[in-house]
């Protein structure tokens, strides 16, 4: 027998008919022994998230407003899911102890994780799996970082001898017994964990979605789903923008080897998308990811590579104003700075003084309104004739590329352009390389 650990998203688990999906995917496949669910989601696209409506409930409580209203909605919807799937499971005195934190004044943190906890509890439940509470075992530092390697070696031993357990996703605790989150959709990372310290044979990511797509269907109709990804471009096109799994939850199970499957709890046949430390490339690219809302700011002085120590002073201003940068493209005589607008967050004009001041640059330009544009893709390693074909293709949609970046592992090609652009170059890429 092998173990997969099936973590299901918010969407997965937003009603009782979802309940009833979730349950009887862990019922076809007796080898998904550990269950790792996020807190109810929307049901439809203007409903609200658990989520979000327990973070409401907290600030109503910052500015002493009354949150009865709001809370009424978190325990109709528990209610009703219960109630719907015909379980003994009383959640009223757990529903009253949280109100009544939350009325003491509980974190933010508390509030927020008691979606996924109670979540848990109907999931347990439902599958008749031990509840096994992440609080006593995923351990963050007291600068609210996770220590991996404690996490690990604490859910070891109980989830081993549960054998079958419904484990919550999103928080663990601080040195001071208090609960702390990750950062938002974080239960990728609580499944990718328990995958880890059970040396599970696979860990399963179930959604709303059948994977990975190509490109963003917003922008490129119909876009290919892809079949099979590394690592390391799943790492470079999430960075990007691409959004199905939290960045940070590859970590744990990379290291390990263990492959992720994204898949579709409202299709559950579909293969969806496997993730792999190596693979076969099966086409030149994989996908094609971007973020907008960029400034570049251009530096600009005669003979600059001979200044030893240039480089230097201008990236220790951006240090020095805690602005972390993305890329770095430069001349002999020129270095330009790509930094994403909400790093600069109104420091621009300071930022400007101060290279002025200490660079003593011939000229400095900024350009806003900038987006990056990635395409990744292990099938682009040591082929000839990649970035002729992409940078044919924009030049046939007649698209100014501003700026130009690959890496030396030629995994991605990064290409900058006008915001007003940033459609019209994603859809140029694709079908230049998929169509
Ligand atoms: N429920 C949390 C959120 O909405 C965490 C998660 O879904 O993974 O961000």
């Amino acid at each position: 027998m092998s173990v997969i650990v099936a973590k299901f998203g918010g969407t997965s688990l937003a009603n009782a008919a979802q309940f009833r999906k979730v349950q009887s995917i862990i019922a076809a496949n007796k080898d998904r022994c550990f269950v790792v669910p996020s807190a109810p989601g929307k049901r439809t696209p203007d409903d609200n998230k658990i989520t979000d409506l327990l973070y409401l409930c907290h600030a109503h409580v910052q500015q002493s407003i009354a949150f009865d209203e709001v809370f009424n909605i978190i325990c109709e919807r528990y209610l009703e899911i219960v109630a719907a799937l015909g379980l003994s499971l009383d959640l009223t005195p757990y529903l009253k102890e949280i109100k009544a934190k939350i009325t003491a004044g509980a974190s933010a943190d508390y509030v927020a994780s008691r979606g996924e906890y109670l979540n848990g509890l109907i999931l347990a439940n439902l599958i008749g799996y031990q509840f096994v509470d992440p609080g006593e075992m995923v351990l963050f530092n007291e600068r609210g970082i996770l220590d991996m390697e404690q996490a690990l070696k604490n859910l070891k031993s109980p989830l081993e001898k549960a054998q079958r357990a419904v484990i919550p996703g999103f928080y663990g605790l601080l040195p001071n017994g208090q609960i702390k989150t990750f950062s938002r959709g974080g239960s990728d990372i609580t499944g990718s964990l328990v995958a880890r310290s059970i040396n599970a044979d696979l860990y399963e990511n179930w959604t709303d979605v059948s994977g990975f797509l190509m490109a963003d269907p917003k922008v490129v109709k119909n876009p290919k789903p892809m079949q099979k990804i590394t690592y390391r471009e799943l790492r470079e096109l999430a960075y990007m923008g691409a959004t199905v799994l939290h960045e940070e939850s590859v970590f744990p199970v990379r290291q390990a080897g263990i492959p992720i499957n994204i898949k579709n709890t409202n299709d559950p046949n579909h293969p969806g998308t496997i993730i792999v430390n190596d693979a076969e490339p099966q086409g030149t690219i994989t996908g094609i990811a971007g973020k907008k809302d960029f400034t570049v700011i251009a530096v600009e002085k005669a003979m600059m590579n001979a200044e030893l120590g240039f480089g230097r002073k201008l990236l220790s201003i951006l240090e020095a104003n805690a602005i972390s940068f993305e890329h770095i493209p430069s001349g002999i005589d020129t270095m330009s700075v790509v930094i994403s607008d909400s790093q600069l967050n109104g420091k621009l004009d300071k930022i400007l003084d101060e290279i002025h001041a200490q660079c003593k640059p011939d000229s400095l330009e900024t350009h806003p309104h900038m987006a990056l544009i990635a395409t990744v893709g292990r099938g682009m390693v040591y082929t000839p004739g990649i970035a002729a074909k992409l940078f044919s293709a924009l030049a046939k949609f007649n698209i100014n590329v501003r700026m130009i970046d690959q890496g030396s592992s030629e995994l991605n090609i990064i290409v900058g352009v006008q915001t007003n652009d940033f459609e019209k170059t994603v859809q140029a890429i694709y079908h230049a390389f998929v169509e």
